[in-house]
């Protein structure tokens, strides 16, 4: 009997997997330090915690509302848009997909920076659209005027990660605004805003603020890294209606889960509380920073709750010095490596290594 192999459909041989960020080695001292995800390093809060225990005896068994009409209502009101302007998904990263799906046709283009997240091009070939990558500049920036110079009229969409994963760096409002003048109306210009909360530069755009001003904008958010909910998935968009709309149609059926809305909600009555959280991180960001460069390694300055090293063929033994100490980041062979910000303690075992960083490094 001849064996049977399936057709898979053309394209599909090039999508890489998506690569997770590693789980902690155990170090010496015992300890486990993951810092490979931007996860926030803090459990839920107290309110968040309380009110999933409250809700869990019932949302198992049940489906949850497609609507999420709490949620959606919650956000309207957080950013003063109508909920038709609000799409959900189970993580941004899967609005995303849905953008892409909504927006594309096999072939069309899907513009971003290049290095960013690393789910885009996945995300896009998976979809039977085109992948565009445009470099970042020498400051590990979107190359924004190089991004208008790229679009095509096969151009549909482009992300624009704002601060960038992994380098922590943003765009300026005054980029933004001369990158839009030049987008053609029909082009949508997705702002990745994963981790606006821990952006402080006084030049940053709003993605909320461009999106009330031109008419092709969406914002992504997530509750997964300042929120601290990564586990439970839901992101959103904040979209023009049409764009909105189709979103929810190619979105899959029931993929927020009850439990999610409801920590989502939570959160967004408790942001005092998270602010402050954020602001340590903040204050984390730059110890950290501050302590690598004092040492040697190159880091470059960010705006996000991670640092990114760009050293280049060092990557490989960079990771490998913060492993033998417990402590998993993401290594981008040849490229760089992306450290996320952890409690205190974790930042000091980073900073601990910053002598075996700094030697492990070879910067290009
Ligand atoms: C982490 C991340 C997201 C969202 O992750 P979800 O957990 O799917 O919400 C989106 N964009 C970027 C750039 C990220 O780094």
């Amino acid at each position: 009997m001849s064996e049977v192999t399936q057709t898979f459909r053309p394209g599909l041989e090039r999508v890489a997997a998506y690569r997770a960020g590693k789980p902690a080695p155990v170090g010496p001292d015992g300890r486990s330090i993951k810092l490979s995800s931007n996860e926030n390093p803090y459990p839920p809060l107290p309110a968040v915690v309380a009110r999933l225990a409250e809700v869990l005896p019932h949302s198992i068994s049940r489906y949850p509302s497609i609507a999420a009409e709490e949620l959606t209502g919650a956000l309207a009101a957080r950013f003063d848009v109508a909920a038709d302007n609000i799409a959900l998904g189970a993580g941004s990263v899967e609005v995303a997909a849905q953008l892409i799906h909504a927006l594309t046709a096999p072939g069309d283009e899907v513009m971003f920076a290049w290095r960013s997240f690393e789910a885009y091009p996945i995300l896009v070939r998976v979809a039977g659209a085109v992948p565009v990558e445009v470099p970042l500049d020498a400051e590990h920036r979107h190359d924004l005027p190089a991004m208008a110079a790229a679009i095509t009229d096969r151009t549909r969409l482009v992300f624009v990660c704002n601060p960038n994963n992994p380098t922590g760096t943003v765009v300026t409002a005054a980029e933004l605004e001369a990158f839009m003048a030049l987008v053609p109306r029909d082009v949508l210009v997705v702002v990745d805003e994963a981790y606006v909360h821990f952006d402080r530069a006084a030049e940053s755009p709003s993605g909320i603020d461009f999106f009330r001003r031109f008419p092709n904008i969406a914002v992504l958010h997530t509750f997964s890294k300042a929120y601290g909910l990564a586990g439970l998935r839901v992101g959103y968009a904040i979209a023009p209606t049409d764009v909105a709309e189709a979103l929810r149609k190619v979105a899959i059926p029931f993929a927020v889960s009850r439990l999610a809305q409801e920590a989502a909600v939570a959160s967004l009555a408790a942001e005092a509380e998270l602010d402050a959280r954020v602001e340590d991180m903040v204050a984390e960001r730059a110890r950290l920073t501050a302590a690598l460069l004092a040492a040697g390694v190159p880091a470059v300055p960010s705006e996000a709750n991670f640092v990114w090293l760009p050293v280049g063929d060092g990557a490989a033994g960079v990771a490998a010095a913060l492993e033998e100490r417990g402590i998993s980041a993401r290594a981008f062979a040849g490229e760089g490596v992306r450290v996320s910000i952890g409690d205190p303690t974790e930042n000091d075992a980073v900073i601990g290594a910053a002598a075996a960083i700094a030697a492990a490094a070879t910067p290009r």
